[in-house]
C-alpha cells in the first residue's frame, strides 16, 4: 500500500515536472515572437477602426491564423468582421476570444501628452492588445497541441464591435458558442489582475425625434421641434435618476440636433444607454426612458421611435476556472519598465494629476479577489451566460489610467502596451492548457456554471432579434 503511495506521489511530481516544462516552452515560444505580436497589434493600433468597420484589423488577424495552420470562417452571424478561427477537432473545444474595434474620436499618438493622430477613432480600451494577445495564445496552444499530440479544438473568436455594438451578443444568439467547454478572454487594464469581475448589464437606443420645420424667426408657429423632443426627453431622464437604484448608470449623447437654428429642427436624436449590474433592473429603466421619450413627443407636437443598438448582459463569474486563471497570472507576474518606459509614463502618471510614477502595480499580479464591482460593460457577459467563461486583465496602461481617454490610446501604442498584452497572452495559454490536460477541470466548472446560471435559465437577448446593427458608427 506504502509502495503504490510512493510510486503514485513520484508518478504525479513527474507528471508537474512534465507539465511545468511544457509551461516554460510555451512562455519561451511567446516571447520569441513577442516584437512581432507587438507589430501586429501596432499595425492595428494604427488602422483604429471603429465597430463593425474593422476589415482591415479582422484581415490581419485572420492571415495570421490561417498561416498558422487554422480554419477560418468568415462573416459569422451576418456579421462581415466577425469569424471564428480553428484549429483540430473534437473535444474539449476551448475558445480565445478576441476583440479589435476602436473608439470615435479619441485619436491620439503614442506620446505622453494629448496630441491627435488625426483619425477618426482611437483604441482608447486597448482592442488592438486584446485581438493580437489572444491570437498568440491561440497560435501558442495550437503549437503546444501539435508538439504534444493533444486532442480537441482551439479556437479563436473574432469579435467586433465590442464598444456599444454587442457583436458577441449576435454570435450567441447565432448559436455559435454551442459546442464550446470554455471561453477565455482578457481586457488590458492598468494593472494585472484575475480576479472574478463583474460587469454591468446594459441596453442602449438611438430615440429619433420627428418634428416640422419652419423658418425660427418667421414662422415659428408652423413648427415643430424635433429638438424639443429630445431636450424634453433627456430633461425627464434627469429627474428620472433620482428615483432609480443607486448604482444604476445613464448616459445620453445627442447625436444630431438640428443644423441651423434659424430653421425649425424636423430630425434630432439622441443615444442613450442603461445599466446595472442585474439585467432585470437595466429593462426596467429601459422601458421608463422610452415612456418619457413617448411622453416628450406628446408634449411638443412630434413624434418619435427608437432603434435598439445594444444590449449586453451582467458577467457571470466562474470562480473554479478564475483561481485556476488566477494561478496562471501569478506564474507569469507582471513586467519592469525600461528607462524610456519610466520617462514615459512618468509624463502620462502627471497628466492623470498624480505627483509619483507608481512603478510596482505593473511588476505585480493583484491579489486574488472573487468580488470585483462592476464599472463597465461587456458583451463577453452574453458569452458568460452561453458557456463557462474566464477572463483576467493586464497592465497595458500606466497605473491609475482609466481606459476610454487619451493617455490609454497613447500607453497602448507604445512597448509598455506590448509588455502588458504578452503577459496576458502567456496567462492566457497555461490556463488553455489546464483545461485540454484536465477533463475534471473542465466538468467543475461546467457544473458551477450550470448552478450560478440556474437550472431554469433561458437566453433573452436584451438587444431583441434584431439584425446586427452595421451602422451604427455611420
Ligand atoms: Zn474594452
Amino acid at each position: 500500500m506504502k509502495h503504490t503511495l510512493l510510486l503514485a506521489n513520484i508518478f504525479f511530481s513527474l507528471l508537474s515536472l512534465h507539465a511545468q516544462k511544457d509551461a516554460e516552452a510555451v512562455i519561451n515560444s511567446l516571447d520569441k515572437k513577442a516584437a512581432e505580436y507587438g507589430n501586429i497589434a501596432r499595425e492595428i493600433w494604427h488602422l483604429a477602426e471603429m465597430g463593425y468597420q474593422e476589415e482591415q484589423s479582422a484581415a490581419l488577424l485572420q492571415s495570421n491564423l490561417e498561416q498558422e495552420g487554422f480554419r477560418i470562417k468568415k462573416g459569422v452571424a451576418g456579421i462581415p468582421t466577425a469569424f471564428i478561427a480553428e484549429y483540430g477537432s473534437g473535444s474539449p473545444v476551448i475558445a480565445i476570444l478576441g476583440e479589435y474595434d476602436a473608439l470615435p474620436g479619441l485619436s491620439q499618438e503614442a506620446v505622453p501628452m494629448q496630441k491627435s493622430a488625426g483619425k477618426a477613432a482611437g483604441h482608447a480600451c486597448g482592442h488592438h492588445l486584446f485581438g493580437t494577445a489572444s491570437m498568440a495564445s491561440a497560435i501558442a496552444v495550437k503549437n503546444w497541441m501539435v508538439a504534444k499530440g493533444i486532442k480537441g479544438t482551439i479556437r479563436y473568436y473574432g469579435c467586433p464591435a465590442e464598444e456599444g455594438g454587442s457583436g458577441k451578443v449576435y454570435m450567441v444568439r447565432e448559436g455559435l458558442f454551442n459546442d464550446v467547454d470554455v471561453a477565455l478572454h482578457w481586457h488590458p487594464g492598468s494593472s494585472n489582475a484575475a480576479s472574478a469581475g463583474a460587469a454591468l448589464a446594459n441596453k442602449s437606443a438611438k430615440f429619433r425625434f420627428y418634428g416640422v420645420s419652419a423658418h425660427a424667426a418667421g414662422a415659428p408657429d408652423k413648427g415643430r421641434s424635433s429638438l424639443d423632443g429630445v431636450e424634453a426627453m433627456n430633461m425627464m431622464v434627469n429627474m428620472m435618476r433620482e428615483h432609480i437604484p443607486q448604482e444604476a448608470r445613464i448616459h445620453y449623447v445627442i447625436t444630431d440636433g438640428g443644423k441651423a437654428p434659424n430653421v425649425v429642427p424636423n430630425f434630432a436624436e439622441v443615444y442613450y444607454y442603461a445599466r446595472h449590474y442585474s439585467r432585470d433592473v437595466v429593462i426596467e429603466i429601459f422601458d421608463r426612458i422610452v415612456k418619457a421619450a413617448e411622453g416628450a413627443a406628446m408634449g411638443t407636437g412630434t413624434t418619435m421611435d427608437y432603434e435598439m443598438i445594444g444590449g449586453t448582459h451582467e458577467l457571470l463569474p466562474n470562480l473554479t476556472l478564475q483561481k485556476v486563471m488566477h494561478d496562471n497570472l501569478s506564474k507569469i507576474g507582471g513586467f519592469n519598465y525600461s528607462a524610456e518606459e519610466i520617462a514615459f509614463a512618468e509624463k502620462i502618471s502627471t497628466s492623470l494629476g498624480y505627483t509619483t510614477l507608481d512603478k510596482e502595480t505593473a511588476l505585480n499580479v493583484q491579489p486574488y479577489k472573487t468580488t470585483a464591482r462592476a464599472s463597465g460593460s461587456t458583451d463577453v457577459g452574453d458569452v458568460s451566460f452561453a458557456v463557462p467563461t474566464v477572463g483576467m486583465r493586464a497592465a497595458t496602461w500606466v497605473p491609475g489610467t482609466p481606459a476610454h481617454s487619451w493617455q490609454a490610446v497613447a500607453a497602448g501604442g507604445t512597448s509598455i502596451g506590448n509588455k502588458g498584452m504578452m503577459v496576458a497572452a502567456k496567462a492566457l495559454s497555461l490556463t488553455a492548457i489546464d483545461l485540454f490536460e484536465d477533463p475534471d477541470l473542465v466538468k467543475k466548472a461546467k457544473e458551477e456554471f450550470i448552478k450560478r446560471r440556474g437550472a431554469d435559465f433561458k437566453y433573452i437577448p436584451l438587444l431583441g432579434d434584431r439584425a446586427p446593427a452595421l451602422d451604427y458608427r455611420n
